[in-house]
């Protein structure tokens, strides 16, 4: 299309200039040099055409290069790193330049769109951090003036510097979460990847959380013996991690009275899926995409309050993601939940 503009152009230039030319050339011959015009009129007229043919070869090639090198410039100057240019002839063509301009004003709207996307992100980060940050730091806060306002009982001076504490505690293991959110995300955090057995991983996670499990008389079991070691190649501290958050979860949001499973299915390709399910509050379909982003929370009001940084969830699927391993979940609200994730069996 635009091709065809410059070349109408050209056209339309040549024919002025070939009738300015023609024109100018009569009125010499009528009024200066008085020939009989009549005797020139096929001279005329073949110079009219070759006037014109000249013309508008000579026009319609230094418009296109005018217009190819004006175009070049700005398109090596919206993306300095292009070979493309140099390997675009002067009639191959404006079009072909123009086309590219469109993807490339396309490419960009997108960008801008992700952009927006990753802000609103963003935002909706800072504001969740800060809002997490907030409580334990006015529970100090609050312990911190009163006790400086002067607290004569011991007793009482004591319970509030534990109550401080807590919260001490608890700001203190937000920002851990963050910092290893961050090095997964940054690829700095480092697997320590090497052949151990899962079995006793989980079953040392059950011991460790045994008193809290009692404290809700919930029953930490596997699905049933596994008297043989299974061994799996990933790094242990952290896989002990993953199944701490799970079986931590599945306490807090469990029944009292209640039953955590943990199960290890075989699957093809030396993998196994270790499966956590409990018969806890569940949660409903419509939280589930958002379930593992930083301080995405079922329960904004009450979750806080069992302790949890909101960052439990995202550590695991990082954690699982490094190991290049799949994380999955299944809930349904006030029957239960299901989560697992992938390993990968070592074969030496
Ligand atoms: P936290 O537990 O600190 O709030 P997590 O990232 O560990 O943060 O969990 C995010 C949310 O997912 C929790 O607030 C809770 O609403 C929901 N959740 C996680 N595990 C379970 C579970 N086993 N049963 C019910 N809800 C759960």
């Amino acid at each position: 299309m635009g091709y065809l503009k410059f070349k109408k152009a050209s056209l339309i230039s040549a024919l002025l200039v070939t009738a300015v030319v023609i024109i100018l050339e009569i009125g010499i011959f009528y009024f200066f040099i008085e020939l009989p015009l009549s005797d020139y009129a096929f001279l005329f007229i073949i110079e009219f055409f070759a006037i014109f043919l000249l013309t508008y070869l000579l026009l319609s090639l230094s418009f296109e290069r005018f217009l190819v090198s004006r175009v070049r410039a700005l398109y090596k100057s919206l993306i300095p790193t292009t070979s493309y240019t140099s390997s675009v002839g002067q009639t191959e063509d404006i079009d072909l330049l123009t086309s590219s301009l469109q993807k490339l004003n396309s490419d960009q709207n997108l960008e801008i769109e992700l952009l927006k996307k990753e802000q609103d992100y963003r935002r909706e980060f800072i504001g969740n951090l800060a809002h997490e940050l907030k409580t334990p730091l006015f529970t100090v806060q609050g312990y911190v003036l009163t006790l400086l306002d002067g607290v004569t009982d011991k007793k009482m001076r004591k319970k509030y510097l534990k109550q401080a504490s807590k919260g001490i505690d608890r700001l203190n293991y937000i920002v851990k979460d963050l910092d290893l959110i961050t090095k997964f995300e940054s690829g700095i955090a480092r697997l320590d990847q090497q052949s151990f057995n899962i079995v006793a991983t989980i079953e040392n996670v059950f011991e460790l959380l045994e008193i809290q499990a009692s404290e809700k008389q919930i029953v930490l079991r596997f699905d049933k013996e596994y008297s043989a070691p299974i061994k799996v190649y990933a790094d242990e501290e952290r896989i002990q991690q993953v199944l701490t958050n799970l079986i931590v979860n599945s306490l807090k949001y469990g029944v009292i009275r209640g039953v955590t499973e943990v199960s290890i299915q075989f699957l093809k390709e030396n993998k196994i899926l270790i499966r956590i399910a409990d018969n806890g509050e569940g949660i409903d379909e419509e939280h589930l995409p958002r379930l593992f982003e930083r301080f995405y929370r079922v329960d904004k009001t009450r979750n806080r309050n069992q302790g949890g940084s909101g960052l439990g969830l995202a550590i695991v699927k990082h954690i699982i993601e490094a190991h290049e391993e799949k994380i999955f979940v299944e809930s349904e609200a006030k029957v239960g939940s299901e989560f697992s994730f992938s390993l990968t069996l070592d074969q030496n």
